[in-house]
């Protein structure tokens, strides 16, 4: 193997960083499961804050099975340095935090994830900083949304909803030719199918709660990107605000990496067997899925994606809430519960609106799982004739 050879993102996984020497040789990376570490003497203690200095202080600092964690996120988002977060949302506030101060303005999708919509409209307008929405399937729409005081602009591709997506390359693009930073949600393709950074983008953010822990059993979140911009976010929002990730969370998801992609490979195998079941029953409308052929935007996906994950939302040609309900009550292996991205199918009724006609529709999302696909089609199939669509 030459020396400049890059592991490819299984070997990622299982090995990078890892420094098993350090740990008597452990396979599995020991669990720092505590908040500070000691020092042999007075000396080294008040070096602690010295340029080079390699020891770990603090775990909201710091903390060696987080480390190990970060670097492999790094090296999946093919981004220089990550910084982990106790959940999705504090990585998402740390990271738009990082990018604006009072006076500024960020341009964002209407499809963003709720609590990052209400951070955006809700709680940012009270320390001076605005932001408009736009569809954003179209380059020109943030474009004529920028103002001087743009400061960013934020993605969510494909959106969790309704799945829409949006030219990341074009939107870099764009953004640097005004000094505009660039953050994008990739929580839904994870970085098996979508590295936005290859595309331009300055700074990925993760729900880590989703796919890349995979078993419903830890809240966090990550923010990728240059080493500047991540040491500088570590240092403002990472320590200040503080909202560091148990160690315990990391173990899990170092635990969660090891089976990442073989876990992607089979969600996407399971929805694509669904999405395409579903779209060929009389009884369904629309199924919003990146991964179908039919979708709006299948030829911007074959170009920034290699792949699509388990979400989906269905729309009935039955557009009622009674509809959404009934089919939700009559599923059997898709439990009705928020999130996604577990072993576990899920199940939940939503109200949205058809960005294309303005329309209130009612959709049911899934959350396909890992398990025999036979079983989710039956099930799904019983639950239309039950619900008697
Ligand atoms: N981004 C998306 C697209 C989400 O769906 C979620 C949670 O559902 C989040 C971010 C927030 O993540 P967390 O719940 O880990 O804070």
């Amino acid at each position: 193997m030459s020396r400049d050879h890059q592991p490819g993102f299984e070997t990622i996984c299982m090995h990078l960083g890892e420094n098993r020497e350090r740990y008597d040789g452990a396979v599995a990376p020991p669990l720092f499961q505590n908040s500070t570490f000691a020092y042999p003497d007075a000396e080294s203690f008040v070096q602690r804050n010295m340029p080079g200095s390699a020891r770990f202080d603090y775990t909201r600092l710091g903390n060696p099975t987080t480390d190990i964690l970060e670097k492999k996120i790094a090296a999946l988002e093919k981004a220089e340095a990550a910084r982990s977060f106790g959940s999705g949302m504090a990585a998402i506030s740390a990271a738009i935090l990082s990018c604006v101060k009072a006076g500024d303005h960020i341009v964002t999708v209407e499809s963003v994830y709720g609590p990052t919509r209400k951070l955006l409209s809700g709680y940012l307008p009270g320390f001076g900083i605005e932001t408009s929405y736009v569809r954003g399937t179209e380059v020109e729409e943030f474009e004529s949304a920028v103002r001087p005081n743009t400061k960013l602009i934020y993605l969510e591709s494909p959106s969790s909803l309704l799945f829409e997506l949006q030219d990341l390359s074009q939107v870099a693009e764009l953004a640097k030719g005004r000094s505009i930073a660039t953050v994008c949600d990739n929580s839904n393709a994870t970085p098996f199918f979508q590295n936005p950074i290859v595309h331009g983008i300055d700074l990925v953010v993760h729900t880590a709660t989703k796919y890349i822990g995979g078993h419903s059993d830890l809240v966090a979140g990550f923010v990728a990107g240059s080493g500047e911009r991540i040491a500088r976010l570590t240092r403002a929002e990472g320590e200040l605000l503080g909202g560091v990730c148990d160690p315990f969370a990391s173990w899990l998801m170092l635990r969660g990496l090891r089976t990442l992609p073989l876990r992607m490979e089979r969600h996407q195998r399971n929805a694509m067997h669904i999405a395409r079941f579903l779209e060929s029953d009389m009884r369904v409308l629309r199924v919003h899925y990146d991964g179908l052929e039919s979708h709006p935007q299948a030829t911007l996906a074959r170009r920034q994606m290699r792949g699509h994950s388990g979400m989906m939302s269905v729309e009935f040609q039955q557009n009622s809430r009674e509809a959404a309900f009934a089919v939700v009550n009559a599923l059997r292996y898709f439990s009705i519960a928020v999130s996604w991205g577990g072993y576990e199918s899920l199940a939940i009724p939503v109200q949205a609106t058809d960005p294309a006609t303005g329309k209130k529709i009612w959709l049911v999302r899934l959350s396909v799982g890992l398990e025999s696909i036979e079983d989710l089609k039956i099930d799904l199939y019983q639950a239309m004739n039950e619900a008697g669509l």
